[in-house]
């Protein structure tokens, strides 16, 4: 074989593997969404025929994220868009849109995807004043916690990967199916084991629990914060402890985003436990998808409510 000859052989395998290579990440959607958590259901719907993003990161605020300029590259890229509504994102993600200009993401396209739309909201403030800062303005946007509320959500997505992607839609479907099945299996299982803590009283920080609350039958009775996305005050603090003084809450929830130290003070002078539940897929090792994020959220409970 002569030196040309190799050569050319080289480029053609070379070219071969590129044209490989365009083929299959063009024949993946691009699928982006706001939250670790909707990117795991994405990722169950898709299977491997969508490649999935989360802008924010699994400890970070998803009312605040930190908007970066690979971001906008990621959503101008983007074949669809997977936002949770209901304001959760307002703060951050309208200058990113503006910026990444991609018309396929864009308000009421195929390739945009808005959770809340179908979820029955909880918390839907009959006035609203945005000036005290609360960022709950259209109802409480944490109803993935819900795994009812996520099976609307995985339906929502699977409708939308079938419009931008007729021909999988077959697919999709079945993806779907799939997923609905162990969510009711699942459920079943996370209703067994917390059954018997129905009525217990608990605290969160923000108010990012109450879904999770209605569907096990817990009763949120104080907050941290005053309101949602407001620091607690010292004013609102005594309030708290008086409560859960007088309603025998024992355990406070925080997310790694939340300020642990205030909720430990808290559990000082009330005898109850801090418990690190976070609502978000990949911010505990192994607890990698919604399934997983379920079952260490049920057993972290049931560990808590059930010590003597
Ligand atoms: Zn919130």
């Amino acid at each position: 074989m002569t030196h040309t000859s190799s050569l050319a052989k080289l480029a053609t395998v070379a070219a071969i593997a590129l044209a490989a290579l365009g083929t299959s990440v063009a024949a993946k959607l691009n699928v982006v969404a706001t939250t670790p958590d909707l990117a795991a259901v994405a990722q169950a719907i898709g299977g491997d025929l969508v490649d999935v993003k989360a802008l924010a990161k699994p400890t970070e605020d998803p009312h605040f994220v930190d908007a970066k300029p690979s971001h906008i590259v990621t959503l101008n890229r983007a074949d669809v868009l997977i936002e949770g509504g209901a304001e959760l994102e307002m703060g951050w993600l309208p200058p990113l849109l503006e910026s990444a200009r991609n018309p396929k993401i864009a308000p009421g396209a195929p390739g945009r995807v808005v959770a809340s739309q179908g979820i029955r909201m909880l918390e839907v403030p009959t006035s609203f004043d945005r000036s005290k800062g609360d960022v709950h303005s259209l109802g409480n946007p944490h109803f993935m916690m819900d795994p009812l509320s996520v099976k609307i959500v995985a339906a929502k997505i699977a409708e939308h990967f079938a419009q931008v992607d007729p021909k999988s839609a077959t697919t999709y479907q079945a993806n779907l199916k799939r997923f609905d099945a162990m969510i009711d299996t699942k459920l079943a299982e996370w209703q067994r084991t917390l059954a018997p803590y129905k009525g217990a009283k608990i605290v969160t920080y923000h108010k990012d629990f109450p879904y999770l609350a209605e569907r096990f039958g817990f009763e949120i009775v104080e907050n941290l914060e005053p309101k949602p996305g407001i620091a607690p005050s010292p004013a609102h603090l005594a309030r708290v402890i008086t409560t859960m003084k007088s309603s025998k809450a024992r355990v406070i929830i925080v997310q790694p985003y939340q300020n642990r130290r205030t909720a430990e003070t808290v559990a000082r002078q009330t005898g109850a436990t801090v418990l690190d539940i976070p609502q978000q897929p990949g911010a505990v090792r192994d607890v990698t998808d919604y399934f997983k994020l379920m079952d260490y959220t049920v057993a972290k409970l049931a560990a808590a409510l059930g010590a003597p």
